[in-house]
């Protein structure tokens, strides 16, 4: 093994170094910083420009339902072969996400998709305060607007169905209401006539992700904390350090937490934890307008996105297609969000931009916010899937109180 270089916009050693500048890194550095820690980020790109930037910018504390559950078990050939599902699989990649596929079908059975609801419900629960407090912090509360969301539903049978997931969302604390269609029409007088809603009235939404990403970088270079622009390709634990390496890096450092999002898998691997970490790719298209259509956040439940007004734009966001992280973007992705954003707004042309991004994505939904199974010099953050936006505030105190603790019996040791 090879003894650190020195590289010239990469410093030696730190005490802390988060991998990854996405709104999970991004936000636990910034606590850390405030905690008085040194602290660095190693981001290749710009930062807060993954998954963090093309999002659909809800602060959804009603997401108790596991992407696994039970519904997907019974509408299973709906999801594989209609042509407009929100589902889809990349066959190229299909044999390395087996393994994958497999634990998240055992996670749809009830008692499993019952525990783990009941674990993003903990997770969730303060998920809206603590983001208004965050927005405060980093001075983007002008961004946040507490209009609700509505879950529609286009036919009678379509809410009767919906019921169960209403029912559930309810067993888990989630706070919502049941409307009928003039109700939605009267809350959205613009959007095609629907036959009711589920309605979560505390629903937040940030209306420019992107511009948030960067609020927070700032905050970030604002207490301190140092970018370094490079990719770790190697983690290795030795003498007492925990050392990250790469092209042009080569940094040791007392702590290391990784949250490179949906590219964590190596590296929590390399760190002793082999986790079942892939990616549920997600798309976007955004229309500019400058009065938006909507006045909050609606999701067309049959067809797997959000509708989101933004800033000077609409964004149609959402979707899940299972492809690993090689693969181009499938243009009949973006497509099938045209297809849907005309079902709701026949008059809707092209499209002025699209993305795509990938979600980090765990088989049960859960994140993986812990220390290290070799030892808490590395702290694991990584695996928000669909939630990684609304969790990033409380997943910073979470490692946070990790730091502290593994700080504290470090300094226990060496006295
Ligand atoms: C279409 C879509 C809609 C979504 N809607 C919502 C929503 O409404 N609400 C919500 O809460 N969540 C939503 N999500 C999920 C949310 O965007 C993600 O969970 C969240 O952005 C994950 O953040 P992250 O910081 O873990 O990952 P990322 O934002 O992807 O950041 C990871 C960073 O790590 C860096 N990196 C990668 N490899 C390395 C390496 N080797 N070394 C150093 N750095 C590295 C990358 O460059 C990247 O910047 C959505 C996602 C998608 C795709």
């Amino acid at each position: 093994m090879s003894e650190p270089t020195t590289f010239s916009d990469s410093p030696q050693s730190a005490e802390i170094a988060v991998i990854g500048g996405g709104v999970i890194g991004m936000a636990i550095a910034l606590r850390l910083a405030r905690d008085g820690r040194e602290v660095v980020v190693i981001e290749p790109n710009e930062a807060g420009s993954g998954a963090s930037f093309g999002n659909a910018g809800t602060i959804a504390d009603y997401g108790v339902l596991p992407v696994a559950n039970p519904g997907v078990l019974r509408n299973l050939a709906a999801l594989a072969f209609d042509r407009d599902s929100p589902l889809s699989v990349r066959l190229a990649a299909l044999p390395g996400l087996t393994p994958w596929i497999a634990r998240f079908l055992r996670n749809c059975l009830p008692a499993r998709a019952e525990a783990n609801a009941a674990a993003l419900g903990e997770l969730l629960h303060d998920a809206t305060s603590l983001w208004l407090e965050f927005a405060a912090e980093i001075g983007a509360s002008g961004h946040l607007h507490r209009n609700g969301g509505l879950y529609a539903y286009d036919t009678p049978q379509a809410m009767t169905a919906g019921a169960a997931e209403a029912a559930f969302r309810r067993r888990h604390g989630v706070e919502l209401e049941l409307l009928d269609g003039p109700q939605v029409a009267q809350m959205e007088p613009r959007l095609k006539p629907v036959a009711g809603a589920q309605f979560f009235p505390n629903a937040v939404n940030i209306d420019d992700p992107g511009e948030v990403m960067q609020k927070l970088a700032t905050s970030l270079t604002e207490a301190g904390v140092l970018m370094v622009p490079r990719a770790v390709r190697r983690l290795e634990r030795r003498g007492g350090r925990v050392h990250l390496l790469g092209d042009g890096l080569a940094i040791a450092v007392g702590t290391a937490v990784i949250a490179a999002g949906a590219h964590s898998r190596a590296l929590s691997a390399q760190a002793g934890d082999p986790l079942p970490l892939d990616t549920e790719r997600g798309y976007h298209i955004e229309y500019d307008m400058t009065e938006p259509l909507l006045r909050r956040v609606v999701c067309p439940v049959a067809r797997g996105f959000y509708a989101v007004p933004m800033a000077g734009r609409l964004r149609f966001a959402g979707t899940v297609e299972l492809g690993g992280l090689g693969l181009p973007p499938d243009p009949a992705r973006h497509a099938l969000l045209e297809r849907g954003a005309r079902a709701m707004f026949p008059h809707l042309g092209t499209p002025d931009r699209c993305w795509f991004g990938f979600r980090p994505s765990m088989p049960d939904s859960i994140p993986v916010i812990r220390r290290g199974r070799l030892g808490g010099d590395v702290i694991l953050a990584f695996g928000h899937g669909h939630l990684g936006l609304a969790l990033a505030p409380r997943t910073a105190r979470m490692v946070a109180r990790l730091v502290a603790e593994q700080l504290g019996s470090a300094a226990r040791r060496g006295r």
